[in-house]
């Protein structure tokens, strides 16, 4: 067989996302030898392409990862998932099976969940976190009661170069004149949303949203925490678990502050955000480098839902995302780094 030319799979015609979407219902298996599919990747992530096919073919080969290959899978899939969560004995199939029913993700699943963590099997000692925290994998958990609680939102929109000054519904790390008493740096708003804007309707947040930090303490601070209020103020949280020795330059912190970022008009698919690329999306589903992972608000103990993944190399300023999250309940955000 002769390789065709790589075509990226934003430029993919309808034909051509058919075509490659048949070819891995076809050949599912293949995802055991690699998992990381560029097809799958461009299916899922740039066209938002859900299969209940591939999902059933993926099921009759013990396919289970990726795990978003169930997202939202039909009720048969589900209770095969079920079904061979609750026969395995190997600690790993477990986890990657739990992973495949958070993505699933409606109330079977969670109900299965929530009696594993109730009556552990075997398998659990060799795993390092309870089913409910990998429910979190779906964006979503379930409290000590078995109630829900989603950690992400079902709607996704990418940052795009633009013009601030004709829209201004999102900015990102605009300097602030107030400084870091750990560094002496001056502050950011890392992230500052109109969620009265149309397109951010589903944030839930019926006026601005804020999160505030120092961008030369956040590796270290990890997580940074603020307060806002919905007529736009915001008070960061000090102390930090640990700051950084040398404070970055004003003018450093000034022109990361002018970029050009702003909310694109359209949104994009839930998952375009999850993967290996210089993108910012606010909701939807972040690529997480490390382990997914959901802040504990610092008020309550529950934890926080995600608002934004921040990719620092679409700013070249550093390697790896940072992740912003908010507790509607408490006005509390959240950023924290992962790097490889
Ligand atoms: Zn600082
Ligand atoms: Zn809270």
């Amino acid at each position: 067989m002769t390789k065709s030319p790589y075509i990226p799979p934003k430029d993919w015609t309808p034909e051509q996302v058919q075509a490659k979407l048949q070819d891995l219902i076809d050949h599912v298996e293949r995802l055991n030898d690699d998992w990381w599919d560029k097809d799958l990747k461009g299916l899922i992530n740039v066209h938002g392409v859900f299969s209940s096919e591939l999902a059933r073919a993926a099921l009759e080969k013990e396919v289970y990862r990726p795990s978003e290959i169930y997202y939202h899978a039909p009720e048969d899939v589900r209770n095969g998932l079920i079904a061979k969560l609750l026969e395995t004995e190997d600690p790993r199939t477990a986890g990657n099976l739990m992973c495949c029913l958070a993505m699933q993700g409606d109330d079977k699943a969670l109900e299965t969940l929530y009696d594993l963590e109730q009556h552990p099997r075997p398998w659990r000692e060799k795993l390092y976190v309870d089913p409910s925290v990998y429910a979190q994998c779906g964006g979503w958990t379930f409290d000590k009661a078995g109630k829900r609680r989603q950690l992400n939102f079902d709607t996704c929109y990418p940052l795009i170069k633009g013009n601030r000054t004709q829209d201004g519904a999102a900015h990102i790390f605009r300097p602030r004149k107030d400084r870091c008493p750990e560094c002496g740096g001056r502050l950011s708003d890392f992230l500052v949303l109109d969620g009265r804007d149309k397109r951010l309707r589903f944030l839930g947040i019926d006026g601005i949203f804020t999160a505030t930090a120092c961008l030369g303490c956040i590796p270290w601070a990890n997580p940074s925490y603020s307060r806002f209020t919905l007529d736009g103020g915001s008070i960061p949280i000090f102390p930090y678990e640990d700051g950084c020795e040398d404070a970055m330059e004003d003018e450093d912190v000034d022109q990361i502050g002018d970029n050009p970022y702003v909310l694109a008009s359209q949104p994009a698919p839930l998952f375009y955000g999850a993967d290996w690329n210089k993108v910012s999306t606010i909701g939807g589903f972040p690529f997480w480098i490390q382990d997914w992972e959901y802040t504990p608000c610092p008020d309550c103990g529950k934890p926080m839902k995600l608002v934004a993944k921040l990719s620092w190399e679409m700013l070249d300023f550093m390697e790896g995302n940072c992740y912003v999250e908010v507790c509607p309940e408490c006005q509390v955000a959240s950023m924290h780094h992962q790097q490889t």
